[in-house]
């Protein structure tokens, strides 16, 4: 086979989404956010193992999405959209039965002239200055749109995968500032607001990396192993060069493994000479550059040529290999390839 094996263990997924709900606390709904596709993994897939194992409410960024999820769970759990009502999801979130989280008066103003009675949330800015409401515009139409009763109010923190950040205690203020005394239920804390504590919890949180096996949940079991096929393993001497650019040369006689994915499957040029591949708990470096269907791996320490080299794996979580890029495990996630064949193990029958 040519291409790589990604396997999803959507038993890791439902355990990392009930530990989350058990960190949220008794009183706490927990819900599952399965936006860009349920962080690259099939929101599909994803959520109908979540909506099994008790999850009822779901985040995704578009309408697009939302559909897609309502296409595999079916009607019972509430499907919420971040970017709120845009110009043409009209159809969408009245078909497919979407609550949008309303961003601006803007919005707000064209959910209730288009679709009055029909669910909605809002979506308050409490310091990213990234969606939502601010404090006046707020304050504006509070009573205009809490006398329709939103399911959902809620705001996002900017900085809680960094603990003792100000901001994070900043923006809880300034969320009990806007939303103090309503009685729709209210919503701050994703995965690091979780950790977070009680304080950050309110009716309902929205985990996502975490659900994954990323970080900044730390305890979470990982859910993916990506497995690439060697295509041909070579002696190079020392001082021969591998890859584009010669940019490694070998300083000793090496058996070098090309194995096939690349750039094009979301391994991203900036591994090149400092990710790790493994066989079993055996390290074997990545050395020259990235291309596009392939990767050139030193394998000189096995004691043969192995059939497969694992990029994601128990030695080597989604944080790790991102680390080695200079990136996030969001980042690593998402961009898994569409070459890829996915297998799922667990999960429900
Ligand atoms: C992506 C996102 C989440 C989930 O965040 P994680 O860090 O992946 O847990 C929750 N809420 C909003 C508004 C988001 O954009």
């Amino acid at each position: 086979m040519g291409t790589a094996t990604l396997t999803i263990d959507l038993d890791a997924l439902v355990a990392n989404w009930t530990a989350l709900d058990a960190a949220s606390g008794r009183d706490v709904m927990t819900g599952a956010v399965v936006k860009a596709n349920g962080y690259g993994l099939d929101a599909g897939r994803v959520a109908s193992a979540l909506a099994a194992a008790g999850a009822r409410q779901f985040f995704v960024a578009a309408a697009e999405e939302g559909v897609a999820v309502r296409n595999a769970i079916g009607p019972g759990p509430a499907i919420n959209v971040f970017s709120g009502h845009m110009p043409g999801d009209l159809a969408m979130i009245e078909q497919a039965r979407l609550t949008p989280m309303l961003n601006s008066t803007e919005q707000l103003t064209r959910h209730f002239e288009t679709l009055p009675g029909h669910p909605f949330g809002i979506q308050l800015d409490t310091g990213m200055n990234r969606l939502g409401m601010e404090a006046d515009e707020w304050f504006a139409v509070a009573e205009i749109a809490l006398s329709q009763r939103p399911r959902l109010v809620m705001s996002h923190l900017a900085c809680a995968d960094e603990p003792h950040h100000a901001e994070n205690a900043a923006q809880l203020k300034e969320f009990h500032r806007l939303t103090d005394g309503i009685s729709a239920p209210r919503s701050l804390a994703a995965t690091g607001g979780i950790l977070l504590g009680k304080a950050y919890h309110f009716n309902l949180t929205r985990p996502g990396i975490g659900l994954y096996g990323g970080l900044p949940f730390d305890a979470a079991r990982p859910v993916v192993r990506l497995s690439i096929p060697v295509v041909q393993a070579r002696t190079v001497l020392p001082e021969e060069t591998v890859g584009y650019g010669c940019s490694w040369a070998a300083d000793r006689e090496s058996v070098i493994a090309t194995v096939a994915a690349g750039y094009a499957d979301g391994l991203i040029r900036a591994m090149s000479n400092r990710a790790v591949l493994w066989h079993g708990p055996e390290p074997c470096p990545l050395v020259g550059r990235v291309s596009m269907d392939l990767l050139t791996v030193d394998i000189t320490g096995l004691p043969e040529i192995p059939e497969y080299l694992d990029i994601l794996c128990p030695a080597q979580g989604v944080d790790t290999l991102a680390e080695a890029a200079g990136t996030i495990g969001y980042e690593v996630l998402t961009s898994l390839g569409g070459r890829y064949k996915r297998a799922y193990t667990g999960g429900p029958a």
